[in-house]
């Protein structure tokens, strides 16, 4: 599976004065029900996709906000001060890995996140159509991995 296979990642913000063109492999995708998130998105969950990068090409000026988590690790969080979309997170101290809202994305049709966290505050609607879900964060994040059988996160697979 070409799961490792960096491929581009096109995208930007809601008025589009930010845009990115990414070349990275997909680590992970999931969606978190969390609090936080929900609070983030204005809607019922956030979703992730954790990029390993290559090359990352930034257009546009992007602000950031950190957020403290109860773990005691800085998410840094990055969004467009024009319209305000929420664009990348990086909490991770390796440079190379940054997780994007995927719904940033031009074509969104491949994503389908097929992990969940934190159902215990899920909105009571939501059903899930995956067994690999868990009440708060997982226990390891080599959990959220993309499994290459089980998801459609490649191109490849998912078109
Ligand atoms: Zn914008
Ligand atoms: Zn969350």
């Amino acid at each position: 599976m070409p799961d490792a296979t960096p491929e581009s990642f096109v995208g930007g913000c809601q008025c589009g004065a930010v845009r990115y063109q990414i070349r990275a492999s997909a680590v992970a995708l999931f969606a978190c029900h969390c609090h936080e998130c929900q609070k983030q998105s204005g809607s019922a969950f956030g979703m992730a996709l954790w990029l390993r990068t290559e090359s990352c090409d930034i257009a546009g000026e992007l602000r950031e906000w950190t957020r403290h988590t109860p773990q005691g690790r800085q998410m840094r969080c990055q969004f467009c001060p024009n319209c305000g979309s929420r664009v990348f997170h990086r909490s991770s101290p390796d440079p190379q890995l940054i997780s994007i809202k995927p719904g940033t994305l031009d074509d969104t049709s491949w994503l389908h996140p097929r992990t969940h966290i934190w159902r215990s505050s899920a909105q009571p609607w939501v059903s899930f159509d995956s067994d690999c879900v868990f009440d708060g964060n997982p226990p390891d994040f080599q959990a959220l991995s993309i499994q290459p059988d089980t998801t459609g996160v490649t191109k490849e697979s998912g078109r």
